[in-house]
């Protein structure tokens, strides 16, 4: 009730503004000239959870904990939370929104579905500049035309395009500095998550890196390093077994074995088709160990899904991991060379695939401080791994042994495995989940039912860290899916799943629900349930606040502690974006986009019924509490903006 009446509020405010706005030419003069603002530097993008001031990075820090130390907005005022201005993305090219934004020396860079990107000014909304990549009309997203956002360095603003390009633009213009296509877009390359930016602590080189998406077509997941003022390739490290790698513009070694063993031979010694359209494509953004210079990203799902493609003639699954999919892998910025690979799901039957950021802590955990990595996959477990050991130059690159400290479930009735085996790094995998063949003479294997679906128990919004609780915060989903196995075989731009499904609900009562975990011992601190599924990130600040979306258009705030839902706003789409916070004139702000799509609505089953009532849109959101707003400033009204 109190946030639809403040939505109300709001845009009677808003539609005074607009009036205002179109009457006040020195409001339109100070929102049009084209100052040159100061350049983002390395310092700022290591230090970006420190500094309240900006957001410069995606996961605001290298070590991707989406925590900020502002307390400005806290727990006991968020009740008086209310929208400060609304900017439409516009066009007939809505769809998902799932971007974070980047706020800099007062600019929110924002990119949006359909691969464009808006400078809005932080205060008003006021659209400075805007950029709509021209795509072509055969390109090939999986999991819809969304954009996960931008990364920002020097004078630049940069972003990946549905047609496999990497777009660099002058962040105080928009115009384009440099554009590299990367991928055959026609093949099923494409790029949807945000780059980042580091600094190889060895030799002091800033580096723009990048993955591309499109297992789902048989892709071969690869990640970039380039050089930020040209957009020239350093090296490309490519994500399957044998898989050559590049640096300098020349073959550097192969991803692991060279003989990939993890994948299967033909009777002639060749390896099987599987193999030369293996997926695992790095399609999220990195995180950056600064202590050991490493980098760290999670890969795709194997290609085709389909397990048996991937298992020898004998189906002996146990014998073929599918290396380097499914895992999170660990490199040298210097070379782009391996050194550290765990994987989450070995021979990934199931498009669980371990893509999701792992995020960097300190834990204490029997009175030792250990470095570690956080990451919460599709299917179903949480995993807690030794920073120390994946980062080691010990020639190993699997760490499978010894490599984990603790993989906790964070969804209920996993069906898959039963749990694991921490010291060896292996799932204990309950027999018969793996979708078997088809009997000889149909076309269809025997429909299972798996826990959870492939979906995922979470999927790309990405969770935070908070320091102060210990707790981290995963948006996650309680649903399963009938699955069955189809022959397939590779063909340039068709899907190669060699599979079927059917998502369903598994419960009446929820399908999302945000979810508290304890990292020492897998607890689940507290839990909020939603009715629809949760597709948005989290983030988490020192005033003791949780902030998500949902995909019936709210914007919600929780208690750090204890899980109770504190404010509430409608947006009028659904949200499946990632919030953002920063400070502006003494101010604390609180941005989002809405915009529904994604993966949900488009995959079908149960879920398409339920979220068929909830509405197009595309619009970034700010919020700021009222009181803090007149006591910092000379009162500005609050604006609606459109272009
Ligand atoms: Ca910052
Ligand atoms: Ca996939």
């Amino acid at each position: 009730m109190q946030g639809r009446l403040s939505r109300k509020a709001t845009l009677l405010v808003g539609t005074a503004a607009l009036l205002m706005l179109s009457a006040n030419p020195a409001l339109a003069k100070e929102t049009g000239g084209k100052e040159t603002s100061k350049g983002v530097t390395w310092e700022d993008i290591r230090n970006d959870q420190e500094t309240t001031d900006d957001v410069v990075s995606w996961g605001m820090g290298p070590r991707n904990h989406r925590y900020s130390p502002l307390d400005q907005i806290n727990r006991d005022n968020i009740k008086g939370m209310k929208a400060v201005w609304s900017f439409s993305f516009g066009d007939e090219k809505q769809r998902g929104q799932e971007t974070q934004a980047i706020v800099h020396d007062g600019t929110i860079y924002v990119t949006a579905s359909y691969s464009r990107v808006f400078a809005l000014d932080a205060k008003s909304g006021k659209k400075k500049w805007s950029y709509t990549a021209r795509l072509p009309e055969d390109i090939r997203p999986c999991c819809d035309v969304v954009n996960r956002g931008a990364a920002i360095y020097g004078d630049k603003v940069f972003f990946g395009t549905l047609d496999a390009a990497m777009v660099a633009l002058n962040k105080d213009t928009g115009e384009v500095v440099w554009r590299k296509k990367f991928g055959d877009h026609t093949a099923g390359y494409t790029m949807t998550g945000a780059p980042t930016i580091i600094k190889d602590q060895k030799t002091g080189k800033v580096m723009l890196l990048h993955g591309n998406s499109g297992d789902e077509f048989g892709v071969i997941g690869k990640f970039y390093a380039r050089d930020p003022d040209t957009g020239d390739e350093i090296w490309m490290r490519p994500m399957v077994e044998g898989h050559m790698g590049r640096l300098n513009g020349e073959e550097s070694t192969p991803t692991g074995n060279p003989k990939a063993p993890s994948w299967p031979n033909n009777d002639d010694g060749t390896k099987v088709e599987a193999w030369n359209h293996g997926g695992g494509a790095p399609w999220q953004s990195a995180t950056f160990d600064v202590k050991t210079n490493t980098i760290v990203v999670g890969t795709g799902n194997p290609a085709p899904w389909n397990t048996w493609y991937r298992s020898g003639k004998d189906g002996n699954w146990q014998d073929y991991d599918s290396l380097y999919t499914s895992g999170q892998i660990y490199l040298e910025p210097s070379t782009g060379e391996p050194v550290g690979f765990f994987q989450h799901t070995p021979n990934d039957a199931w498009d669980y695939s371990g893509n999701n950021p792992i995020t960097l802590f300190e834990m204490e955990k029997d009175g030792k401080t250990i470095r570690a990595g956080a990451h919460a996959d599709r299917n179903g477990f949480f995993f807690v791994t030794d920073l120390d050991k994946l980062t080691a130059r010990d020639g190993k690159i699997s760490k499978q042994v010894g490599g984990a400290i603790g993989i906790y479930p964070f969804v209920p009735d996993i069906s898959w495995a039963t749990g694991w085996d921490v010291a060896n790094g292996r799932p204990n995998e309950v027999e018969g989940q793996r979708p078997p063949p088809p009997k000889p003479g149909e076309k269809k294997g025997e429909v299972i039912e798996v826990t959870p679906n492939f979906l995922g128990g979470t999927n790309w919004m990405p969770m935070s860290y908070n320091k102060e609780t210990k707790l981290f915060y995963i948006p996650s989903n309680d649903w399963s899916e009938e699955y069955w196995t189809e022959p397939v075989t590779y063909k340039k731009g068709a899907a190669y799943l060699g599979q079927g499904f059917r998502i369903k609900r598994q419960f009446d009562t929820h399908v999302g629900v945000l979810r508290a975990m304890d990292p020492t011992n897998g607890e689940i601190v507290w839990e909020a349930k939603e009715p629809l599924p949760l597709w948005a990130g989290t983030l988490t600040t020192k005033g003791g606040l949780v902030i998500t979306g949902t995909s019936d258009g709210y914007v919600k705030a929780f208690d750090a502690k204890n899980g109770e839902e504190l404010w509430k706003f409608q947006t009028g789409s659904g949200i499946v974006s990632q919030p953002v916070t920063w400070e502006m004139d003494g101010v604390q702000y609180i941005g989002l986009a809405s915009g529904y799509g994604g993966a949900v609505p488009l995959w079908g089953g149960d879920m398409a019924d339920l979220t068929k009532q909830v509405s197009q849109g595309g619009s970034f959101w700010v919020f700021a509490v009222p009181n803090e707003l007149a006591s910092a400033e000379p009162a500005e009204e609050p604006k609606t903006s459109t272009q």
